[in-house]
């Protein structure tokens, strides 16, 4: 079908949630994108850091072709080999005790926040609160859009449920004073790297500080590692880089690679706090996404893609680090393949990554804060990483300012 064709169909049918980009991407390669006019383009957004293992990954399709042959679904009244070996393989590679899946980073978070309820419920405590950062991303779901700290997403929605508090990120001062006023906090949720709005990194101080007030007070320490987490910063989780234990993380995104999974992992005693009936899901953890996140834990722990991630992400980090000479670059930001471009007002980013796509064939993602987003796959080359950043010194260096 030709792409005006595609367009049509779903501008008449689909409800106007996103705002498309004029593409439609028929086929991937590695870390190339094909359109239906048979253009190539190089990725430098995997789905938006889902897309860890790149596209037409051989171990991962033969992983999940030889799964769907077997059992694609089966309900979680059931046990499952694959969602028991990922369970055995995300605990073992983390200092967790329980897991347990969902579809998305949303539903992911929503557990989180369940979790942390109920614990202090059945510990007959009257703490239900959730803190969490303004500027902050935790889903769409009315619970997590509650907790995002940004009024945008959430404004049409009312009323939205109670017991969720902001504070700003980076400030431990304004944390404590918030603890130190409010006994009825359950926990603070976090990301270590604020991605939605901007790729805006956690101090050391900062989180490794909320954790010590976390502690002091008895209450939970949730992050929420669904755009950070499975090797994108370079560790398996990016709290890994600040030497912390929270009690709860979540996960999704890159956890199946483009094959939609999500997770939370908890400690042992917050963890037994659920018992059947408390929380399910139709489809969370089903054989086949639990065969895909499989192959990406493998690809981690045995196959030295995280060590890749260490080498290439400098390697970007460097190579982006010219662009520091324009004016209209105001940062230049990033850990691991999860990189930002902040531009001044003069400089829209949307323009500049339509103008990437359409003119020069990178797909470069645009975040808050009017950046640019960098998450390329974790195959991605030196080669690319060159060829990407001449295009965008070419448009730079054209954009008269
Ligand atoms: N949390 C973070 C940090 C995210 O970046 C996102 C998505 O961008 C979500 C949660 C929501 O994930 P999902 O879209 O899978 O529900």
């Amino acid at each position: 079908m030709n792409f005006q064709k595609i367009k049509n169909l779903d501008n008449q049918h689909h409800m106007s949630l996103y705002a498309r980009k004029p593409v439609c991407f028929t086929h991937g390669e590695r870390t190339k994108l094909y359109d239906t006019t048979g253009k190539e383009y190089t990725d430098f957004l995997s789905g938006i850091a889902v897309n860890c293992l790149g596209y037409n990954f051989p171990p991962l399709v033969s992983a999940i072709t030889r799964q769907a042959k077997k059992l694609m679904h089966i309900s979680n009244l059931f046990y499952s080999e694959p969602q028991a070996k990922l369970a055995k393989e995300l605990v073992e590679s983390t200092e967790f005790e329980k897991v347990a899946f969902c579809n998305s980073g949303a539903e992911a978070n929503e557990m989180a926040i369940k979790l942390a309820r109920k614990y202090f419920y059945d510990k007959n405590e009257k703490k239900h609160k959730i803190v969490c950062a303004l500027d902050s991303f935790h889903g769409r779901t009315l619970a997590t859009v509650t907790a995002t700290g940004q009024d945008k997403y959430k404004k049409p929605f009312v009323p939205l449920p109670e017991g969720f508090l902001h504070v700003p990120y980076n400030d431990l001062g304004a944390l404590k004073k918030l603890l130190a006023e409010d006994n009825e906090i359950a926990a603070v949720m976090l990301e270590c790297i604020q991605g939605e709005s901007g790729i805006k990194p956690a101090t050391h101080e900062y989180l490794i500080g909320t954790y010590a007030l976390c502690k002091q007070k008895g209450i939970l320490m949730i992050l929420d590692e669904v755009q950070t987490g499975m090797g994108r910063t370079s560790k398996m989780f990016a709290f890994e880089h600040y030497g912390i234990s929270p009690d709860i993380i979540t996960l999704a995104k890159g956890l199946g690679a483009g094959f939609p999974i999500g997770a939370c992992l908890a400690r042992a005693e917050v963890a037994s706090t659920f018992s059947p009936g408390d929380h399910g899901t139709t489809f969370g953890g089903n054989p086949l996404a639990c065969t895909a996140a499989l192959v990406v834990l493998d690809e981690l722990k045995n196959k030295g893609r995280m060590e890749k991630v260490e080498r290439r992400g400098l390697y970007l980090g460097e190579r982006l680090a010219k662009f520091k000479k324009y004016n209209f670059v105001k940062d230049i930001r990033g850990l691991g393949l999860l990189w930002a471009i902040e531009l001044d007002e003069k400089l829209k980013n949307s323009e500049v990554a339509g103008k990437m796509m359409n003119d020069k064939g990178y797909i470069i993602g645009t975040a808050g804060n009017n950046t640019l987003r960098f998450a390329p796959p974790y195959r991605i080359t030196k080669v690319e990483i060159d060829a990407m950043v001449k295009a965008l010194e070419e448009l730079f260096a054209e954009t008269n300012l």
